[in-house]
Formats: structure tokens, C-alpha cells, sequence
């Protein structure tokens, strides 16, 4: 079982941009940034342009460890907004417009998190569907090994439905592509899609929700 996803779009709340890049509303530098985030937001929406892909499959034995062993069942998906936007926000950087380029990569940072609550949705279909539940939602390099995302890349078949390469780091291309395992289970009864951020490393992440 596969599904490619296209129909996704994104919004962006400008006042939660700003607050991304640590600039909120007593800073003396709002009213500037804000001004820029308008100009610059138009040909962000443009640039974006994602898409993603679930497929159904197993984990292999490289992928494996101890608490995720070979053949557990799996939805694999592959999410990605395409390479204009990271290439414009470089493009910013190098021509000394930093905060441009901060809010360029914070933009596609939240468009990319907008997309995975819509894969959420799909797997959570998927998996019923299957008559399975969605037990633990994993992510390479914190909850599994990072071969993980090669394996995700093969069963979804990600460079044929997406345009999605991969290095021999195992690290996607484009850069603002995410991958995520669901791990499936015919005896669980929920649907455990959301972020997990006991173990997440991104310690500065403004959606990081209270332990
Ligand atoms: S801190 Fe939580 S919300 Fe933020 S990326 Fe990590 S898991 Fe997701």
C-alpha cells in the first residue's frame, strides 16, 4: 500500500514566524522584521512546494535494534518541500540579508511541520485501513538508526513519486525533506502519530509541548 500526497497547502501565522526567530513583540526590531516578513512572504508561498509519500513495509535488519526488531510492520513516509526554498533562503545568507534568511528558513521550517500534521492524517487512514494502529512514531538519528531513512526512501520509492535523493550519509535532499517511521500493531488501538518530545534534540523548538 502506498499513497502519494500533492494536495497539501500551508499558511503561515506571521506573528508565530517572528516568534520562531526569537523576535517577539517587545523587540526593538519587530516592526522591521515584521515589514520584511510581508515583503518576503509572497515568494515564500510560491517556492514551497510540497508533497509526500507513505508506504506500507517492514524493517530490515539494519534498521533494527533492540525495541524496533526486524519485521515490525511499518508506515514509512517522506515529506518535502522542494529545493527552491532552502536554495533562496541560502541565497539570502550569502548576500549578508540575515534576518531575510532567518525568516525565509523559519517560513519553511513551519510549512514543513504543517505537512507532517497532514501525513499524520493520511497514516492514521492508512493504518486503519489495515486494521492496525500506529503505535510509536520514530525518527532517525533519536528514536532509530539513521540506515533507517534509506530504507524509507527504497519502500517509498521517494525519487520516482517525489524527487527525493538521498546521500551516503543517509541525509535527504532536499534539506528541508523529513522523514518519519509510524510503527504499526494489530493489537494497538490508538493512533500515536503526534511529536514525541521526550526524546527530540531540538531543544529550542517553539512547538515543544510541556513533559
Ligand atoms: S520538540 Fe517536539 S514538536 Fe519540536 S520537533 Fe521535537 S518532537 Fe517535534
Amino acid at each position: 500500500m502506498k499513497r502519494k500526497i500533492t494536495d497539501l497547502s500551508v499558511r503561515f501565522s506571521e506573528n508565530f514566524i517572528l516568534n520562531m526567530i526569537d523576535c517577539t513583540p517587545d523587540s526593538p526590531i519587530y516592526e522591521t522584521a515584521m515589514q520584511e516578513l510581508k515583503e518576503l512572504e509572497d515568494r515564500a508561498y510560491s517556492l514551497i512546494r510540497p508533497r509526500a509519500v507513505a508506504a506500507w513495509g517492514e524493517i530490515d535488519r539494519e534498521a533494527s535494534s533492540d525495541g524496533i526488531p526486524e519485521g515490525t510492520k511499518a508506515l514509512f513516509t517522506i515529506a518535502t518541500l522542494g529545493k527552491e526554498i532552502s536554495e533562496w533562503s541560502s541565497c539570502l545568507f550569502r548576500e549578508g540579508d540575515y534576518l531575510g534568511g532567518m525568516l525565509v528558513n523559519a517560513m519553511a521550517d513551519e510549512a514543513l511541520f504543517q505537512v507532517d500534521t497532514a501525513v499524520q492524517q493520511a497514516v492514521i487512514e492508512m493504518s486503519r485501513s489495515m486494521n492496525m494502529g500506529v503505535k510509536q512514531r520514530v525518527e532517525a538519528p533519536n528514536d532509530i538508526e539513521m540506515v533507517s531513512q534509506r530504507l524509507a526512501w527504497e519502500v517509498t520509492e521517494a525519487k520516482e513519486e517525489i524527487g527525493v535523493g538521498i546521500r551516503s550519509s543517509y541525509m535527504l535532499d532536499p534539506l528541508k525533506t523529513n522523514c518519519v517511521i509510524y510503527l504499526l500493531d494489530r493489537f494497538c488501538s490508538e493512533y500515536r502519530t503526534a511529536h514525541n518530545c521526550k526524546n527530540c534534540k531540538a531543544v529550542h523548538c517553539k512547538r515543544r509541548m510541556a513533559e
